[in-house]
């Protein structure tokens, strides 16, 4: 099923200047750019973005570092969008990442782990909705859909 998945670029993304090699895998992997845009966040919408870690001790620190530097926030397309982005992301913590994920390869941090990805249907839906207005997506024709899937994939 084709689907749509929020990732944001971390502050420490654009910090470290990896904003191109982040986007390149996407790319290359025939995900399918819907939205992009850079965003300040703020505390109340970091709040509100990570109301599952409130109890922890992490929660300010994990939200000062998101508001540190603007972030990218992107909507990704493709058949599994959802499963496929998480796994290119990998794991949580940068240092347990597999190599060849994206955390994998540019992280060493449990917090600074380079980008947020949404972790079901139901998160991706509540989070795009969050980070964009309908009229920040767009529905554009990619040329070269059928070199990156057979047509009983559509
Ligand atoms: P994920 O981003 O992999 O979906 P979570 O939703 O559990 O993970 O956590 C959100 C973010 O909070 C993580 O990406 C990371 O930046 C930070 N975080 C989570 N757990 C920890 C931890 N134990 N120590 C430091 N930072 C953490």
């Amino acid at each position: 099923m084709i689907e749509k998945t929020l990732v944001l670029l971390k502050p420490g993304t654009l910090q470290r200047g990896l904003v191109g090699s982040v986007l390149t895998r996407f790319e290359r992997k025939g995900l399918h750019i819907v939205g992009m845009k850079m965003m300040q966040l703020s505390d109340e919408l970091l709040s509100e973005h990570y109301s599952h870690l409130r109890e922890k001790s992490f929660f300010q620190r994990v939200k000062d570092s998101m508001m540190a530097a603007p972030v990218i926030a992107l909507c990704l397309e493709g058949v599994d969008a959802i499963e496929v982005v998480r796994n290119l992301t990998g794991v949580t913590n940068g240092r347990n990442a597999l190599p060849g994920t994206i955390r994998g390869d540019l992280s060493m941090s449990y917090q600074e782990n380079i980008i947020h990805a949404s972790d079901g249907p139901d998160t991706a839906k509540e989070e795009l909705k969050r980070f964009f207005k309908n009229d920040e997506i767009f529905d554009w024709s990619e040329t070269s859909i059928n070199f990156i899937y057979c047509s009983d994939e559509l």
